[in-house]
């Protein structure tokens, strides 16, 4: 997997701080950002993902961005962890566990949305007009980095970041439609 994976992971709760304080965004996507934190991650989430290849890379490349994206997301994840009730929250240790969990999946569902294409084929699911052997023609990567009950959760979190973006595109495109 490629930087957004690894930097996702390198992230802790220190320069999650620092790198809100020195924060740079372009116009786009600072106003993408103030979206999200006001609760609607899409236009955020949809810029990430669709952008160009080239602004993409600018996002990924600046640890700032991620760093404010993760932040966001981690609690979005526990606001949706704790509304299904996944783990029980009733005294102190169960309020950390359940803290480190929101986080886990957070992270790991974020990596993957972001940078969870198969590396052999480069995600195009092709390998010499086959279907690529490691991923069965999927071009996904296999979500490697979590197991179990975390697995679970951040399956389910991955395509409710797919679900916010696309809807949040289907959005834009009527609103476009409806002003011609
Ligand atoms: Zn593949």
């Amino acid at each position: 997997m490629g930087f957004a994976d690894r930097y996702v992971h390198a992230l802790n709760a220190t320069n999650l701080k620092d790198d809100e304080r020195h924060g740079q965004a372009e116009p786009l996507m600072a106003s993408a950002f103030a979206a999200a934190a006001t609760g609607d991650l899409g236009p955020l989430l949809h810029r990430v993902k669709f952008a160009d290849a080239l602004s993409r890379k600018a996002f990924e490349g600046n640890p700032a961005n991620l760093a404010q994206l993760l932040r966001l997301w981690i609690a979005e994840v526990t606001k949706r962890g704790r509304a299904r009730h996944w783990v029980p929250e009733n005294t102190a240790w169960d309020a950390d566990a359940a803290q480190k969990l929101y986080r886990q999946v957070a992270e790991h569902s974020l990596a993957y949305w972001l940078d969870g294409k198969c590396e052999p084929c480069g995600g195009t699911g092709l390998d010499e007009k086959r279907a690529c052997k490691c991923c069965s023609g999927t071009g996904k990567a296999e979500l490697s980095m979590a197991a179990g009950f975390v697995r679970e959760h951040t399956l389910n979190m991955v395509s409710e970041l797919h679900n916010i973006a696309d809807s949040h595109a289907a959005r834009a495109a009527s609103r476009l439609r409806s002003v011609r």
